[in-house]
């Protein structure tokens, strides 16, 4: 099975504490290094929790201080390193160019890689190959998207008894069934994929709604998906301040975890007054929410696995 992990490197909400640093969360996804968001103090985080440095690409979710200071910092360190691999800056318009040239520009004229930045708009699709990275709309105060992280479906498991017992001889035909192409046993007589597999399997889905109210548009990208990272700054006694600052209390990550049928739910973004006593929000979201609920701590790490059975591949 092909890597697919999440390293949480700063969970807070607008302020850091002592136990959690600003935004930033760090994927591995086959052989891309991603960073969702770039806090202030992530290059820190990085090193504490053995992330390491080389990251390809960095998704922002939108330009609040607290989720992109931490690139002025880490491009410096960059620039003092060996680096030569180019790296990609991408987020949502018209702030990623503004925001992000500044914090470019800060502090370092000239780099010996290349830095390239993306405009990223919703429902886009940006296809890594093994796997494609969906941008979906969010609700916020200013511009701002979530991320999917999405494997294509799998092929259904083949079996070979059954394509034995139609005459299918074992060797380069099995292959060209598991292709999905059909094969001639006999003059005439064809076998077809469907014959001897199963259904293809959904691919594994995590999604990350940064900062947001719960919408709609955060429920539909995660209908099905393994991981829902919502947002959760507030609990529900401070609903009104949730709507306000267009964040999310953690019972609504809960609904919106509920109705889109998730795996497990990840709450992150923590308001400083929860910072310790994290079971209030869990709790809260496990009123509404079946699955698993789990609030994320600095430093805490997942890997994503097939949800039907994780021994396999
Ligand atoms: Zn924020
Ligand atoms: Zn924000």
């Amino acid at each position: 099975m092909s890597v697919l992990r999440i390293t949480f490197l700063g969970t807070a909400g607008a302020a850091p504490t002592i136990r959690r640093g600003l935004a930033a969360t760090a994927i591995r996804a086959w052989s891309d290094r991603l960073l969702i968001d770039c806090g202030e103090g992530t290059q820190r985080q990085m090193l504490r929790y053995g992330t390491g440095f080389k990251v390809d690409r960095i998704l922002f979710t939108h330009f609040h201080a607290d989720h992109y200071l931490g690139i002025i910092g880490f491009l410096r360190t960059l620039a003092m390193s060996e680096r030569t691999e180019p790296l990609v800056l991408q987020g949502p318009s018209p702030d990623v160019e503004r925001s992000l040239m500044k914090a470019i520009h800060l502090g370092w004229r000239e780099y010996q890689f290349p830095i390239s930045i993306e405009n990223v708009a919703p429902d886009q699709v940006i296809e890594r190959g093994d796997y494609l990275i969906r941008v979906v709309a969010a609700d916020h105060r200013k511009s701002a998207v979530g991320y999917s992280i999405e494997e294509p479906p799998r092929p259904g498991r083949f079996h070979p008894e059954a394509a034995t017992a139609l005459g299918v001889r074992p060797g380069p035909q099995f292959g060209v069934l598991q292709r999905g192409e059909k094969v001639e046993v006999s003059p005439g007589r064809w076998i077809m994929p469907s014959q001897v597999m199963d259904p293809p399997r959904p691919g594994r889905k995590v999604v990350f709604s940064g900062d947001t109210r719960p919408c709609r548009e955060v429920v539909e990208a995660s209908r099905g998906a393994d991981v829902l990272v919502h947002e959760a700054t507030f609990s529900d006694i401070e609903k009104d301040r949730a709507l306000e600052t267009m964040h999310s209390t953690a019972r609504e990550a809960g609904e919106v975890a509920a109705e889109a049928g998730v795996g497990k739910l990840v709450l992150t973004h923590i308001s400083s007054r929860y910072d310790a006593q994290t079971e209030i929000l869990a709790e809260e979201a496990r009123s509404v929410f079946q699955g698993e609920v789990i609030v994320a701590e600095d430093g805490m790490r997942m890997e994503v696995g097939y949800r039907e059975d994780s021994s396999e591949e």
